[in-house]
């Protein structure tokens, strides 16, 4: 399943186009046919983006691409025509629409919603985008009837969708055509970025007059301008670049005109004079991926004697494999190792990609990279505005950028020459994506593209995914180890403390064990660091009235309402709703209404009782909102002014601060004991991440404490170990036992109705039309997940466990994608939406 196909066979040039087969961006599973204009027909080519007319009295537009040319009118409808092309030169690439039609496969979408969410919006023109009046227009031009009207209306509004205009122009009107004679008569304009069509950058180059490609001519040529020296020079300057007397054709490729004006100071006037008298001839081209005269990298990274051999076994791995997973202990330079073999890769000419997880994609990693690659690397990240996306992905087209450093999202850009790709904490749950679809794994879509590009993967982490270390040990990804921190520095000193027993003794101050409370007195004493981790924000996660039990729970959602104490209210985790904080008991009128359990903002408030006079920082989703809080904290921190920086999981990711020697943990049990398959497995990897937060530096013992009701827990003493390996032969028996992945693959259904009845009646369906088929073993549930309502939605999951190796999986889900459709199109199920989620998490 995982081979590589073709839908889109290449169009042979001597062929005459008149169709094109379009992905659009919308929710239909299918391709859609367009006339192609005579006069656009010949240059139009596939990857390239076109603008189209949609719907009923084409009263909408959308931005397409070109997947197919041909000419077969299609026999179900009359095509409509293409309105404009954008590109002269493709922005997609081929490889970018084989990969979308597998996502779309393979995830069961539709390609256009994986166009959607893989251009950004900058580089879609839509039904939403919009108009604006053109304030320096001063009617030079005769305008028709209609348009007076439009330009009226515009005159009054800031600005219109093409939505709009197509119903204030009126049946059967066509709003692009419309909106281009508009725009020709420069009475309107329409968002420049999306407008603005892609001109790569051309480069000027010189070559010899093909006169000389002979030896003969050339030597006459040179003793020709012996008396010209400075001339002459400029040919042999020339010839050194380009040895023709060994290979003449190489003349056909010419040199930069740059790099032979840089030669004299006269030498410009005497190129002149050359180009002038037909010895050069200049020529342009378009902007070469890789000059062949880039600079060398200006940092010189010394590898440790472990990291120059890891980087050395994974080159040698990648001689026989495609896939190398890097386990590397935190603190030892895994990043060291990544720059070392990006260069290399850079080197060989061929493009990288690497990927981090969101939060981890922050200043530390970007300034470590940016002093060694400069300006050549891009960043791709989901806090950069639309305007800066579509730069790095024209800056990938035109060659600017042959390195990219992204998020999940970056691997939807348009390569053509990759050589490697590094997968960075590659066990990471946010690479997946779960709303909207396509619901992507960007590791493994990594894996897809590396494929048909024939790049390397180096997949790395601490803590690998039960997934990824079980293919390694199977021999079919490489594996390297590097078990050594950085200089000197070791692992920390990870001890439990037993929240129980202090309880007892009565020596818990609030949620501080004191042995806590004493460990974080003395790091305040010798000034250094302490990091505190709660994976939950806000003030507390229930409000509960003492004398009734009432709880304060969501209107629209089946959970309680967090308590945020800053800004005084009740919050929604799953759907944003907002309450103001009861004074009374809405029940029982009861005063006595007290809040239950600890989120950040408890133990910021609770640090500052403590300790006053130290500086606390919180880092969690309400205090990063704005642009570029996160990065605010890290340098706040970093500066070192401050004492303690408590967070929720987002301070668990490759953050590298030197003065950090304590971490403190809370409430690891709720960790453990979350009630999914995958939960030791994800608990060591957090308790193994926070941990490495600590002691990163030589010299500096770190400390970890961990909070615990029952410290005699096993994933407690593996934490304390650092036994990975032990973990994943005891997971991974468990997983075999109850065959679950990597021994089989999971797709998740999610019925959803505002009617609980008729979300577990299609369920119900759903489940035993699967049954009938798969067998009892292969489906589990109906079940409601934890949460069974969201945004007034009763939701319903069915598990479908299929084997691996065993199954045609691509039967399978085209008979799962066949039972939805039926039940979706059954009348006395109106309403009802089922979400797929392929590889779910
Ligand atoms: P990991 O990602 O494996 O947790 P990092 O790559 O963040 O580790 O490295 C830990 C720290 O050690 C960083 O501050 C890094 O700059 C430093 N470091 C690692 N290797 C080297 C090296 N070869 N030379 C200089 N500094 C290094
Ligand atoms: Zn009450
Ligand atoms: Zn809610």
């Amino acid at each position: 399943e995982n081979q590589p196909y073709s839908l889109f066979s290449s169009f042979e040039a001597e062929e005459v186009t008149f169709f094109a087969d379009l992905i659009l961006p919308i929710p239909v599973p299918k391709l859609f046919t367009y006339r192609v204009p005579r006069g656009m027909a010949e240059g139009l080519k596939i990857g390239a983006r076109v603008i189209v007319p949609f719907g009923k009295n084409n009263g909408r537009v959308y931005t397409a691409i070109v997947a197919r040319l041909h000419n077969t009118p299609p026999s179900q409808y009359q095509a409509r025509y293409i309105s404009e092309v954008l590109d002269e030169y493709p922005l997609t690439t081929s490889y970018q629409i084989e990969l979308f039609n597998w996502i779309s496969e393979y995830y069961m979408c539709c390609i256009g919603e994986v166009m959607n969410v893989a251009l950004p919006s900058g580089l879609k023109i839509s039904s939403q985008s919009k108009v604006q009046f053109n304030p320096d227009f001063d009617y030079p031009e005769l305008l028709t009837d209609v348009e007076a009207i439009l330009l009226a209306e515009l005159k009054k509004q800031p600005a219109l969708s093409y939505d709009e205009l197509g119903r204030l122009a009126g049946t059967g009107s066509n709003v692009p055509a419309l909106i281009k004679s508009l725009v020709g008569k420069k009475a309107v304009i329409v968002f420049e970025e999306v407008r603005e069509k892609y001109v790569p950058k051309m480069i000027r180059k010189v070559r010899l007059h093909r006169n000389y490609e002979e030896r003969e001519q050339l030597l006459v040529l040179l003793q020709r301008l012996e008396k010209l020296p400075k001339q002459q020079e400029i040919v042999m300057r020339y010839l050194s670049y380009i040895p023709m007397q060994r290979d003449p054709s190489l003349n056909q490729k010419g040199l930069d005109k740059s790099i032979l004006n840089q030669a004299e100071e006269l030498s410009q006037s005497s190129l002149t004079t050359l180009i002038k008298n037909n010895v050069f001839e200049t020529f342009e081209v378009i902007q070469p991926r890789f000059s062949d005269n880039s600079p060398a990298t200006s940092v010189e990274i010394k590898l440790t004697d472990a990291q120059r051999k890891a980087s050395e076994q994974i080159m040698t791995q990648f001689e026989s494999q495609n896939i190398v997973l890097l386990h590397g202990i935190t603190g030892s330079g895994k990043t060291e190792v990544y720059i070392n073999l990006i260069q290399q890769a850079l080197e060989s000419g061929s493009q990288v990609l690497y990927l981090l997880p969101e939060i981890a994609l922050t200043t530390q990693i970007v300034v470590r990279l940016q002093r060694v690659f400069g300006d050549k690397m891009g960043i791709y990240h989901s806090k950069f505005s639309d305007n800066e996306r579509v730069e790095v992905w024209k800056g990938i087209v035109s060659g600017q950028y042959q390195f990219v450093v992204g998020v999940r999202s970056a691997v939807f850009l348009p390569f053509d020459n990759l050589g490697l790709i590094i997968v960075d904490e590659e066990h990471e749950t946010s690479y997946k994506q779960h709303d909207p679809a396509p619901r992507y794994h960007a590791r493994d879509v990594a894996i897809m593209l590396a494929h048909w590009q024939q790049a390397k993967v180096l997949l790395g982490s601490a803590t690998p995914s039960l997934e990824t270390y079980y293919q390694a040990k199977q021999g079919r990804y490489g594996l390297v180890e590097l078990f050594q921190r950085f200089g000197e520095a070791t692992l920390p000193t990870i001890v439990l403390v037993d929240t129980k027993q202090e309880k007892k003794q009565k020596t818990m101050k609030n949620e501080f064990s004191s042995t806590l409370l004493q460990a974080l007195e003395t790091n305040l004493e010798r000034k250094e660091q302490s990091i505190l981790f709660q994976n939950r924000r806000g003030y507390s996660p229930y409000m509960q009235c003492e004398d009734c039990d009432w709880t304060a729970e969501c209107s629209n959602c089946a959970v309680s309402l967090t308590y945020h104490q800053r800004d005084a209210e009740l919050r929604c985790h799953y759907c944003g709703h907002k309450e103001q904080v009861p004074r009374v008991c809405p029940i029982c009128g009861s005063t006595k209404v007290r809040t239950l359990g600890f989120g950040t903002e408890k133990l910021e408030d609770q640090l500052q009782i403590y300790f006053p006079g130290s500086r606390v920082l919180r880092m969690d989703m309400d205090t990063t909102r704005a642009k570029n809080a996160y990065q605010q904290i890290i340098q706040e921190f970093e500066g070192g002014q401050v004492d303690m920086l408590v967070g929720t999981q987002m301070i668990t990711k490759g953050l590298d601060f030197d003065n950090v020697s304590l971490v403190g943990i809370f409430d690891a049990d709720r960790l453990i004991r979350f009630p999914d398959f995958r939960a030791t497995e994800r608990a060591f990897q957090l308790l193994t991440q926070v941990s490495g937060r600590a002691g990163r530096r030589a010299g500096r013992q770190g400390k970890v404490l961990i909070q615990t009701n029952s410290p005699q827990q096993t994933i407690l003493q593996k934490v304390i170990d650092n036994d990975y390996k032990g973990l994943y032969e005891e997971e991974i028996q468990e997983r075999q036992d109850f065959n679950y992945p990597p021994f089989s693959r999971l797709i998740k259904l999610t019925v959803r109705h505002p009617d609980r009845h008729i979300s577990h009646q299609a369920a119900e369906r759903l489940a035993a039309e699967l049954t009938d088929t798969l067998g009892s073993t292969r489906i589990l549930g109906p079940e409601e997940p934890l949460v069974e309502r969201i945004r007034n939605q009763f939701l319903v999951d069915i598990l479908v466990k299929l084997e691996r190796d065993k199954m045609n999986v691509k039967a399978v889900k085209a008979f799962i994608q066949e039972r939805i459709n039926d039940i979706l199109t059954d009348k006395g199920l109106r309403q009802v939406s089922i979400v797929i989620d392929v590889d779910c998490l």
